[in-house]
């Protein structure tokens, strides 16, 4: 047999072997001691002279390559056979990690308090659970004021509450500090509502900023950067009169309609404006109540809520979608 057949054969046989057993008696039948190729190379020295060297050379590679080709079958079939004990299929894709993001309502928070941040005011955090007085009395909302309907409130005691807005740290903040004050107070609050524009606990962000020479020139020149910021150049602001018993005068803050931008849409009741935040300069008796010279210094202070402003951001109609955790709904942010 020539050792062109030989390797041919040998090789056409290892591929049809299906496990290590057949292997290795095949690889006997070539390279063992009575093998064929054995066989074959113990012959060499009958050969004319002239053939000898060609044919010993090529004998000895091919025994070679057999022995790798057979060690490398049987170490393909032995992993494999291993693979298949763990339940592993190498041929299915990976699984790829799923990577969590954050809520869209602390990115929200965060992009807020990065804007404010970027205008100077620093970011204070204060109690959920508050007292009546810094929840209203301290924001001049005394016990009989008719204001204190317009707010349901948890009440955990008689005096004890969940607060119903981020105010109380304007008051908390002043306590402790001397003008100049400039701050920015992002936390949970409370109401005991509830429907498609309200949920019982929402979140709010409050500004204040106080010193001896702001004005309400100031109050519109920071929340015309923030909405620049936060929205884009082209979304304008107007200020609506109206009335907090904390501010004097006090204003509500619409940015032109993002959906129709200003031409009148469903989203903004065909009047091409969003209410986004309230806003005012604030009242002297919450100066009072905290020690500060009404004479001498002057605020400004705002509050909004983080739903409303993420809900026109991304043209959310629903503030529930935030709170119901559905992944299908958070993932897009
Ligand atoms: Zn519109």
């Amino acid at each position: 047999m020539k050792i062109e057949q030989i390797k041919e054969e040998a090789l056409h046989k290892l591929k049809e072997a299906k496990d290590v057993e057949s292997i290795k008696t095949l690889s006997v039948s070539y390279i063992g001691r009575k093998g064929i190729l054995t066989q074959y190379l113990r012959e060499i020295p009958n050969l004319p002279e002239e053939e000898r060297p060609k044919a010993g050379k090529m004998a000895n590679e091919l025994k070679e390559i057999i022995q790798k080709a057979f060690d490398a079958k049987i170490e393909r079939i032995e992993d494999e056979s291993h693979e298949i004990d763990l339940g592993i299929d190498i041929s299915i894709p990976g699984r790829s990690v799923q990577r969590g993001t954050l809520h869209p309502i602390t990115q929200i928070t965060h992009r807020i308090c990065d804007i404010f941040t970027g205008l100077g005011f620093d970011v204070v955090e204060g109690p959920e659970i508050e007292s009546d007085y810094y929840n209203f009395e301290a924001l001049n909302i005394p016990k009989n004021h008719p204001a204190r309907d317009m707010q349901d409130t948890f009440y955990v005691s008689e005096n004890i509450v969940l607060r119903t807005h981020t105010s109380p740290l304007q008051v908390r903040v002043m306590e402790k500090q001397k003008p100049p004050v400039r701050i920015i107070a992002p936390g949970k609050v409370y109401r005991c509502d509830s429907d498609v524009r309200h949920t019982p606990m929402f979140h709010q962000v409050e500004g204040l900023m106080v010193d001896d020479m702001v004005s309400f020139s100031d109050l519109k020149g920071i929340l015309t950067a923030f909405v620049h910021q936060m929205f884009d150049e082209q979304t304008s602001l107007r200020f609506r009169p109206s009335f907090f018993p904390f501010t004097e005068p006090s204003a509500e803050v619409d940015i032109v309609c993002v959906i129709c931008r200003g031409k009148g849409c469903r989203v903004c009741s065909q009047t091409g404006w969003l209410e986004i935040l309230g806003s005012g300069m604030v009242h002297p008796k919450v100066f009072e109540n905290v020690g500060y010279d009404t004479t001498q210094i002057r605020g400004f202070a705002f509050g909004m809520g983080v739903e409303r402003v993420a809900m026109l951001k991304y043209g959310i109609d629903d503030i529930r979608k935030f709170f119901e955790n559905d992944v299908r709904f958070l993932r897009q942010f």
